[in-house]
This record gives structure tokens, sequence and C-alpha cells, in this order.
């Protein structure tokens, strides 16, 4: 089957939102596109890439390091025939249909598309707080608070909205005193919300207090700089833990003007569903809650929108379904980006085009090594190597540079073990570059792109 010019489905954002909806919606026969995002709105992976260990996320009893868990999630995507790249959307077109949605690689038309590009939590800034960063300051009491080192400790929230009420209630259960940093001489919390701190004799709520910086020793935080806004004086806070609770950007400047958003840029979903206002685009996970905020609530969320935008295709007559072939773990690390079908079994002989920048397998390396006149790079790398990952899309940037004038293989060990014996290849990722059969340069592990260029052009 050849690639549709038209996809049923783009998903754009890969937290937890964006992967369940790739995993479902790639179970359902959609084989959707998900832009995992580079750089913009964060990590690919989404928040949990900066975090360490996740407690409540089910199915982990004895807890899973974001990360770990994000591989997990993208390689269940991939496993059932997501086709993911690496890059940030940087343009949507929801204006005519077929939508468009643009990175700097590629255009992609499709009939439905799932926003699942999350939000930022704020940061104010303060000169050490990078500093102290996760080894003290935090922003989800809800996911950090019932860590050892807050036990027992006086703590510290900031903000005077909701979320800092909320916050500083819940870190009560925790914390031996919470202390409340209202910059104002009032709260903007509900009145409701106001009460429930007032009548806490564990929260001290400071009026007029404002962080300027944090103090600690050894990595490890002990305590906050305040300035009073109304007198200019300086003190120090003596407090294990700093919870920002100052708000969130969500991700959706891409969507302005196209569909609609909240006061504060939340993409508005209707009540109980995932349904944005334009007919056909779905938004998942923190992009569209300002409430919960959590790993599993993204993760139902996606579910929703994959199985609500199949359910759209199917009813306006638009889907066009593709068979399954499951990939193995193994699999995982193969290039999602690859050119051609997923679907058939295809020969490599018949696949091969000596014109072609990139190949894949040892059938086109033997075949380039022995005829090319070009700078033949080759990339070797293995199932579930991490690093692998990150150097996919930094490779694939200058690739695309020198596109006619190099040929570009990628080999996973994996299944072609015998050919990275006889390279030497100890570990990955590894590259190699020849020139009229000789080797003349190799690079291990993550590099920068002008590295990477400078190799290329000396030896081109
Ligand atoms: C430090 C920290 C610790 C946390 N700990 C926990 C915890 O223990 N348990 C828990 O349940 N929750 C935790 N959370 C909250 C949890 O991480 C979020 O609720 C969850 O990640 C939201 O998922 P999401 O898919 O909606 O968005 P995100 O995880 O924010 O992912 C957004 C994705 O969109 C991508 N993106 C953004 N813009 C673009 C673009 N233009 N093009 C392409 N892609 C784009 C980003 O690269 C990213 O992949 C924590 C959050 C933080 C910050």
């Amino acid at each position: 089957m050849s690639k549709p010019i038209v996809e049923n489905l783009v998903i754009i954002g890969s937290g937890p939102a964006g992967y369940t909806s790739a995993i479902y919606a790639a179970r359902a026969n959609l084989k959707p596109v998900v832009f995992e995002g580079f750089q913009a709105g964060g990590l690919p992976g989404g928040q949990l890439m900066t975090t360490t260990e996740v407690e409540n996320f089910p199915g982990f009893p004895e807890g899973i390091t974001g990360p770990q868990l994000m591989d997990r999630m993208k390689a269940q995507a991939e496993r059932w025939g997501a086709e993911l790249y690496t890059e940030d959307a940087i343009a949507v077109d929801l204006s005519q249909r077929p939508f468009t949605v643009r990175s700097e690689e590629r255009e992609v038309r499709t009939h439905s598309i799932v926003i699942a590009t999350g939000a930022t939590a704020k940061r104010l800034g303060l000169p050490s707080e990078h500093e102290f960063w996760s080894r003290g300051i935090s922003a989800c009491a809800i996911c950090d608070g019932a860590t050892p080192i807050f036990h027992g400790a006086e703590l510290a929230v900031i903000g005077g909205g909701d979320s800092a009420a909320e916050e500083s209630v819940y870190l009560t259960k925790y914390g031996s005193r919470v202390h409340m940093l209202v910059r104002t001489e009032k709260m903007r919390a509900s009145k409701a919300m106001q009460d429930r701190v007032l009548n806490n004799p564990k929260i001290t709520v400071h009026w007029n207090s404002q962080p300027v910086d944090v103090v600690g020793e050894s990595d490890r935080m002990m305590g906050v700089k305040l300035q009073n806004t109304q007198t200019g004086e300086e003190s120090v806070l003596p407090v294990k833990g700093l919870f920002y609770a100052i708000g969130h950007k969500p991700n959706t400047s891409l969507f302005e003007g196209q569909l609609e958003l909240d006061e504060v840029g939340y993409v508005v979903t209707k009540p109980g569903s995932v349904e944005t206002s334009v007919e056909g685009v779905f938004a998942a996970g923190d992009v569209q809650d300002h409430e919960f905020r959590q790993a599993i609530t993204a993760a139902g969320t996606g579910c929703m929108a994959a199985m609500l935008a199949e359910r759209w295709l199917s009813v306006n007559g638009l889907i066009q379904e593709y068979r399954q072939q499951i990939h193995t773990s193994e699999d995982a690390d193969t290039p999602a980006d690859a050119p051609g079908d997923k679907v058939a079994e295809i020969n490599p002989e018949e696949a091969f085009n000596p014109q072609a920048t990139r190949h894949e397998g040892g059938y086109a390396l033997r075949k380039l090594y022995h005829n090319s006149d070009r700078l033949l790079m080759v990339k070797y790398v293995s199932p579930n190597c991490g690093p692998c990952h990150t150097l996919k899309p930094i490779l694939n940037k200058v690739v695309d540079e020198f596109d006619g004038k190099i040929h570009f293989v990628e080999i996973d060990i994996s299944e072609d073990r015998e050919i990275a014996e006889n390279a030497g290849v100890t570990g990955t990722p590894t590259v190699q570059f020849f020139k009229n059969k000789e080797l003349v340069g190799e690079m291990k592990g993550v590099k920068q792109k002008s590295q990477f260029r400078q190799m290329i052009e000396q030896y081109m």
C-alpha cells in the first residue's frame, strides 16, 4: 500500500496524552503520524522526562522513573505502528480540510488531529532556582509532596490562587508546617478555598511576601529569601521545600485564532469530552486540563481523543485502515521515519535505489560500500538504546542538509550482527564514514550537529 496523501490522524505531542493516543489509534489501524516535538513546549516525552520517580502511575508498585515510563509508552506506540517524528510542529492550518501540520522537515495533510502539546509550569527565574530545582523546589505538590525529604519538614507554597491554596492544604499531610507566600494582601483563591487555608492550624499565610531567592547547602535547599512588597525588608524563611503554584502556560500558540482557547490559553473542550470547537480536532492532557494535570489523566484523555477521532473518521467516511504489522520490542529502535510502506514486506533488492540518500540494512550497505562514489555515512543503532533515540533527530537534520551528496545507511546491529562485528562496532550509537571503501572517520555516542557537519565536509 503506498503512503496516503492524506493521513487519518496527526497527533502533536509525545507526553502521556500523545503516546496514549498513538497507541489507541495505531491499534485501531489508523497508522497515526506523531510529531513528538523537539524543543518547543518541553522535551520529547513531555514533562515526566524532567522528573525522577513516578510513584502514582498505576501498574508500577515499586515506582518507575519518568524517562523509563515515557520510553515504555513510546515503545508501545511504535510497536503498534505509529509513525513518530522527533520534530516540532511549527505551523498548523485548521481553516481548510484536510488540515495541514508542518514541521521544518515535512508537511502532512490529515483528516483529524489530536492536540497533546501539554502545558509548562511557570517559573519565577530566581537566581538559584536552577541549582535547587528538584532538590527542594518543585512545581507539583501532588507529585512530589510525599517525597521523604519533605516529611515532617517546614514547606512553602508560592501563589495566592486556588491551586496554591489546594496545594498548601494537601502538603499539610506531609510537612510539619506549610507557609503560603502571597504577593499582595489578599488571595485570588475562591472564598471556600481561602476558608480552608485560613482555618487550617498547620498553614501560616505570609501576606505581601515575595520570594527573591532560595538558599541552601550542598545541593539541598534550606530556606527561601523573602522580600516584603510593602516595606522592601528582606528575611529568610527556613523551609526544606518550595512549591510553585503560580500557574501553567499551555502550549497553544500554534492554535491561536484557529480554535477556541480560554483566557489563559487552554484549549476549550466540550464538557465530559475532548472535542474542541473544530470538528475532527481533539485535545488531550494538560493542554486542556487546568485542574488535574496528572500523567494518568493525560493518558486517559489521550485514549478518549483517539477513540473519538476514529469514530469521527468513520462517521464521515474518511477512515483508511492499515493492516497491522506488530513490531516486537526489538524493533523499537528501527527508524520510525524510514521511507516506504510499513505493511508490505519490502524486498531490499527491489527497494534499493542508489540515487536515494537514505538507506537501511545490510543489503544497501554492501551495495553502497562497493559502488558509491559519495561519502558513505553508516549509523549503527540497537533496540532500546536511549542515546540512539536522542541522536536520531540530530543526524536526520544533518543528513537532510547533504541530500544527494552523501549516502546514509542505518544498521540495526541486532539484525545485522555480522556487519557490526566486521565493522568493529563496540557500542551504539556509532557513526562511521567511508570513502572509496576506506574507513575515514568514526564518531561514538551523541555529538553535536556541527561535529557531524565538519566530518562530512572534510571528506566529501
Ligand atoms: C517535575 C514534574 C513531576 C511530575 N510528576 C508527576 C507524577 O509523579 N505523577 C503524575 O501523574 N504526574 C506528574 N507530573 C505531571 C505530568 O507530568 C503531566 O500531567 C503530564 O506529563 C501531562 O501530559 P501531557 O501529555 O498532557 O503533556 P506533556 O507531558 O507536557 O507533554 C507535552 C508534549 O508536547 C510536545 N510539544 C509541545 N509543543 C509541541 C509542538 N509545537 N510540536 C510538537 N510537540 C510539541 C512536547 O515535546 C511534549 O512531548 C509531573 C510534572 C512535573 C513538571
